[in-house]
Order: C-alpha cells, then sequence, then structure tokens
C-alpha cells in the first residue's frame, strides 16, 4: 500500500518514474514513496545452553512463544531497544554479544499493517534483573534447553523460528 498525499504538505501525489519504477511522488515539495519499513529487535538471551522465550498474552498470537523484542523507537538503535524490550518483558538486564540473524517480512505477507518488517536478533546473556511476566505482554517467561524447544506450531512468529534456528546453526559452529 502506498501513500495517496504528500506526508508533508498533503498535494495529492501523482505516479512518478524514479529508479525504475513508477512512485507516487509529490510535485510540490518532490516527496517519493519508496518502502516503508518497520525495525524490530529481538533478544536470544543464553543461560547454561538454554533460551529464554516469552509467552504472549495479547494480539493474535496469544498463547504463543517468542523471544523477547519488540519495534525500535525512532530514538534508539536496535540494539538498545532489544535490551529494553527484554527488560519490560521479563525483568532482566541483559548485555548483547553479537548479532545472530536478520530477517525481512515484506508487505504483502503481513496483514496487519502497510510496512515490511526487518528484524535484527542479538545473542545476549543476563547481567542482572529478577524474571518476572509482564501481564500485559507476556504470561509466561522461561528458559528452553535448546532441544526441549517450543513445538512450531506452539511458537508466534516465522521470526521466532528463524531467530531459534539461527541460534542454533551458530552454536553448531562453535569449536
Ligand atoms: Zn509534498
Amino acid at each position: 500500500m502506498a501513500f495517496l498525499y504528500c506526508p508533508r504538505d498533503a498535494t495529492a501525489l501523482v505516479p512518478t518514474r524514479i529508479d525504475g519504477r513508477e512512485r507516487p511522488a509529490c510535485p510540490v515539495c518532490g516527496f517519493a514513496d519508496f518502502l516503508h519499513v518497520q525495525i524490530g529487535a529481538n533478544a536470544v538471551v543464553e543461560r547454561g545452553g538454554s533460551v529464554l522465550l516469552v509467552k504472549l498474552s495479547y494480539g493474535p498470537r496469544e498463547g504463543h512463544w517468542t523471544l523477547p523484542g519488540g519495534l525500535v523507537e525512532s530514538e534508539e538503535t536496535p540494539e538498545e531497544a532489544a535490551v529494553r524490550e527484554t527488560h519490560e518483558e521479563t525483568g532482566l538486564d541483559i548485555e548483547l554479544d553479537g548479532l545472530v540473524a536478520t530477517y525481512m517480512r515484506p508487505a504483502h505477507e503481513r496483514h496487519e499493517t502497510w510496512s515490511g518488517l526487518i528484524i535484527v536478533t542479538f545473542r545476549a546473556h543476563v547481567t542482572g534483573g529478577e524474571i518476572r511476566s509482564a501481564p500485559e505482554e507476556t504470561s509466561d517467561v522461561a528458559f528452553f534447553p535448546r532441544d526441549q524447544l517450543p513445538a512450531l506450531d506452539e511458537l508466534a512468529w516465522p521470526s521466532t523460528v528463524h531467530g531459534l534456528d539461527a541460534w542454533k546453526a551458530f552454536e553448531r559452529a562453535r569449536p
């Protein structure tokens, strides 16, 4: 889905050929409608070979497990969002250990919004805090051994599966 009116000055956009494609563009200020994408940040928090998952207590995937994480705010980095969201959802403080995966879900595969979503997933470890759920977001928080993860149909999102697969692959590659 594209803009119909300029988000800067509300002028009706007109199809304009830019970078090899017709795009809605503003004849007044030059705004051109390119890809819209939201950015999500997830954390694979590992402790003693187990990984931290949260059970969603709201939305279309209520009752399903996912990695702690959420959308990146405009004033923060994906790294900061992963740390913030993990604390909000689990009560745990974490330190990131590096990038483990990126996952892009194009707009046409998402039914709830008009933008694509790219999710950046980091490995992390616990540095403090007390584990707890956050009733508005999560109904349960738990560490799962790598060979006792929830079944595929108990996982919330394609990015959850992708992130866990990337984590397991990363671990296998270690000496
Ligand atoms: Zn404009």
